[in-house]
């Protein structure tokens, strides 16, 4: 396949009808002894700069494996991308050049890890760390590249930025470590920032101060941003959109606030059910029954009905497409209506 060079990429600007970030009918499938693990079927979202999407899901649902896609990071083989398109500024990245991807990658489409200790290197100060950034992306020298570093750590209100820049990362605690990844993250001001699990580390003070910085660098730069949990929890405040993904497919999306009023499919009303709420102390909490399906060898037609409290006789046998609903949701559910109405039949 001829693949496209960098030249092609539209700079920063308007960008028409087209959004920021759009993935189109994506689909992932890995190789393996046991045989073709089908993880991304099908996924279809958008980003606008300055919009946080939120991509929900238990772990296997594809929800990272899609990120990784977007910034091309899966390791192919055994990966594969047989069908969809991922469009940047409506230029779909899985035909650039390898060249090309890698300056897209971290300039302008940028990721934060989940474990901020194995992804920082241990033997380099987290000042070298930050300011290699711009000493190999913007050609910066030393000296004004660890100017830059500390500008960025004081960004991040890393406390004492100045002494601590040659500090190495085991002698900051988790949640200043996530601010120095945040940091060089955000080092090349990225459009586009990916968070894949960025306090699940964490505890819930520090969660929330994590997602209060990301929520205010966003606001800075208008980037557009996509946030990857697993905890329904952790969103409210700062999405504006949800996906919510289950076994390779996204089975519900909708503005935050239609989720968290009024769910359209069973998963994540369970999922609502399942966070924790100061009102109902004392109570057991709700938790979701069964296990995510196995990849290699998936239900028949709905992969959520084994779980499902909701479950009829046809769901056994037909996969239900993305019903649109009002215009400005949908769900993947033959009886969404039955789920808003909070009715089991
Ligand atoms: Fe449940 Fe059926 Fe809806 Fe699937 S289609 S989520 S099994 S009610």
């Amino acid at each position: 396949m001829k693949k496209t060079s960098l030249d092609t990429l539209p700079a920063e600007g308007g960008l028409g009808d087209e959004p920021l970030l759009a993935v189109d009918n994506l689909h992932v499938e890995f190789a393996t002894r046991a045989g073709t693990v089908r993880a991304v079927n099908g996924v279809s979202y958008s980003l606008g700069p300055g919009e946080t999407l939120a991509v929900l899901g238990e772990s296997g649902s594809g929800k990272s494996v899609t990120a990784q896609a977007i910034m091309g990071i899966l390791d192919m083989p055994p990966a594969r991308i047989p069908k969809g398109e991922i469009r940047f500024r409506g230029t779909d990245l899985l035909k650039l050049s390898d060249e090309a991807r890698t300056q897209v990658r971290g300039q302008r489409i940028a990721m934060i890890f989940q474990d901020a200790l194995s992804a920082l290197n241990p033997v380099f100060t987290v000042g070298w760390q930050i300011s290699e950034m711009f000493r190999v992306h913007r050609g910066m020298s030393k000296r004004d590249a660890m100017i830059k570093a500390v500008e960025l750590m004081d960004r991040v209100r890393i406390p004492a930025a100045k002494q601590r820049v040659n500090d190495y990362p085991h002698q900051f605690s988790g949640g200043m470590r996530q601010r120095i990844m945040i940091a060089m993250s955000i080092a090349l001001d990225p459009e586009v920032l990916i968070a894949d699990e960025p306090t699940t580390a964490l505890d819930v003070t520090v969660q929330a101060q994590i997602m209060e910085l990301l929520a205010e660098l966003q606001r800075e730069s208008n980037m557009g941003m996509i946030l990857i949990t697993h905890d329904l929890g952790v969103v409210a405040d700062v999405a504006d959109k949800i996906a919510v993904m289950y076994a390779g497919r996204i089975v519900e999306n909708a503005p935050v606030h239609d989720i968290y009023r009024n769910p359209a499919h069973p998963y994540t009303k369970g999922l609502l059910e399942s966070i924790p709420r100061v009102d109902l102390k004392g109570q057991e909490l709700y938790a979701i029954k069964g296990l995510p399906p196995n990849l290699l060898d998936m239900p028949t037609g709905c992969a959520f009905h084994p779980r499902c409290p909701y479950r009829q006789d046809n769901c056994v046998t037909d996969n239900p497409p993305l019903y649109e609903i009002n215009g400005r949701r949908n769900s993947a559910c033959h009886y969404w209506r039955e789920v808003l109405d909070g009715d089991q039949g």
